[in-house]
């Protein structure tokens, strides 16, 4: 008897199967294919849940339960279900037809009575991708997907099919403020982090506008289609929150590790998760825990995170657009063309400074330093979605829907025009940062229509990926040279 189940790996849940046969000797269970000990552990468990339902195990067999792919190490919450019906299968004590083992994935967990309950890591099934059906406990509308359910062992003639209600899909884009006017330099900015969602970081001295232009970004995003939406509302639910249009997630500074990172015992998603699908702003960054910039380095290059607990780990997803700021010292008057309005020491800025790691800094598409500027505010949020908006039809038009940030780099180089000087693309020293370059220059092509990428993206690119981002770099390791 084969029963397909799920074990957890670093990219989420994973499909395996669950291979049950009867063989002359003790009469107890079996597991073979690199099973961890909670696996392990979960044989006694099972084969009481079997005895308080009324089932039994065959006298005089053992029953050999393996899990393949065999050379997988494997942790999981949920075989016990599957294991336990693959075993009343294979024993005859209940006919085969009771779902289609084919077609039917098997995931949840069971008490010492053989109560059914649902894994507290299923919630990573509502983002893998075809929807699998599902045969678990009572959920209570976890699914964003119909599932069978089933209460206790002894019910497994009489399995629930639960549908997902589909709700309308309404999103609502938040309203822009019509009171905020922006530079034309910083309505730039806005369009192309808008347009292509390229994570940014604002530094600068405090008033300078930093947090309103972040938070301004968020009504520009392109809208959820609708499948997604309805993934990010249920997963939102879990939270107990309503969700009206892509999340955007602003956490406090003062934020524990675990609340921003998630964790705890049953493991709850972080802020960073909360904010998968939308934006994770970060006012004031290098106040946070300096193992809050740490943990961010991997969703920020991989769209999920790994919390360890309890001696495993659980993996939940967090691909955000990353919005933050910081001030450039403590006292937050500091500007590089402004200095004397600080009291800080040369030693005490670049203490400061060194609180931002060099590889979390690189993951940053855009770096800027913002300035009081002597330009006139004149563009509304308006004005600029409009501007986003168009150059995001363009590019779907031209085939490409996806995020510009994840554009895949074969992609980027087909679009290099022939005319371009082939000196512009290799000449940065972090890989990154050449990709970043690439990205921002496809968006500056996207906002003016221009199927291929020209040297005047690349040149205004690297003004928003790289002059300030190296400027940084010379303020972090030499003394400070006022300009
Ligand atoms: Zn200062």
């Amino acid at each position: 008897m084969i029963v397909k189940s799920y074990i957890g790996t670093a990219q989420g849940l994973r499909q395996i199967q669950v291979e049950i046969v009867l063989s002359p000797g003790l009469s107890q269970i079996q597991i073979f294919g690199l099973a961890d000990k909670v696996i392990q552990e979960s044989s006694k468990r099972i084969l009481t849940a079997l005895q308080k339902q009324g089932f039994r195990l065959p006298p005089g067999q053992t029953v050999m339960v393996n899990l393949s792919p065999n050379h997988l190490r494997k942790s999981s919450q949920g075989l016990d279900l599957a294991i336990a019906l693959g075993i009343l299968m294979e024993t005859e004590q209940i006919t085969k037809d009771v779902f289609d083992s084919a077609k039917t994935s098997v995931y949840g967990k069971l008490s010492l009575s053989g109560e059914v309950l649902v894994p507290e890591d299923s919630h990573m099934l509502n983002f893998e991708s075809p929807a699998p059906e599902l045969l678990t406990g009572p959920s209570t509308g976890l699914f964003h997907f119909d599932v069978l359910e089933l209460s206790t062992l002894s019910e497994v003639t009489n399995i629930a099919r639960v549908e997902h209600q589909h709700k309308g899909y309404h999103p609502e884009r938040p309203a822009r403020n019509s009171d905020w006017m922006f530079t034309k330099k910083m309505a730039r900015l806005m369009a192309i982090v808008a347009t292509g969602e390229h994570s940014l970081l604002l530094a600068g001295d405090a008033g300078a506008g930093k947090t309103t232009l972040m938070e301004s970004v968020v009504p520009l995003l392109r809208q959820p289609d609708e499948k997604s939406f309805r993934k990010l509302a249920k997963y939102w639910k879990l939270a107990g929150k309503e969700l009206s249009w892509r999340p955007s997630i602003q956490p406090h500074h003062t934020s524990s590790p675990q609340a921003m990172i998630g964790g705890g015992n049953p493991p709850r998603p972080g802020e960073i998760s909360l904010a998968h699908g939308g934006a994770l702003l970060l006012d004031e960054l290098l106040e946070f825990h300096p193992n809050v910039q740490s943990a961010l380095r991997e969703p920020m290059e991989k769209g999920y995170i790994n919390v360890a607990r309890c001696g495993h780990r659980d993996v939940f997803p967090a691909d955000a657009l990353v919005l933050a700021s910081t001030n450039l010292c403590r006292c937050g008057k500091f500007h590089p063309q402004k200095h004397k309005h600080c009291r800080c020491s040369s030693l005490q800025l670049r203490r400061y400074l060194e609180k931002l790691s060099g590889p979390f800094l690189d993951r940053f598409t855009i770096f800027h330093l913002m300035t009081h500027g002597k330009e006139a505010a004149d563009q509304n949020l308006e004005m600029i979605l409009k501007r986003v908006q168009k150059a995001q039809s363009f590019a779907e038009a031209e085939g490409r829907g996806g995020i510009n940030n994840k554009l895949s780099e074969s992609r980027l180089l087909q679009d290099l025009a022939s005319s371009v000087d082939p000196q512009w693309v290799p000449f940065t020293s972090s890989r990154r940062r050449k990709w970043s370059l690439l990205r921002v220059a496809r968006t500056l092509a996207d906002l003016e229509q221009s199927s291929s990428i020209e040297q005047r993206h690349l040149e205004e690119a690297s003004v928003w990926t790289g002059r300030d981002y190296h400027r940084l770099q010379d303020y972090r390791f030499n003394d400070f040279i006022f300009v």
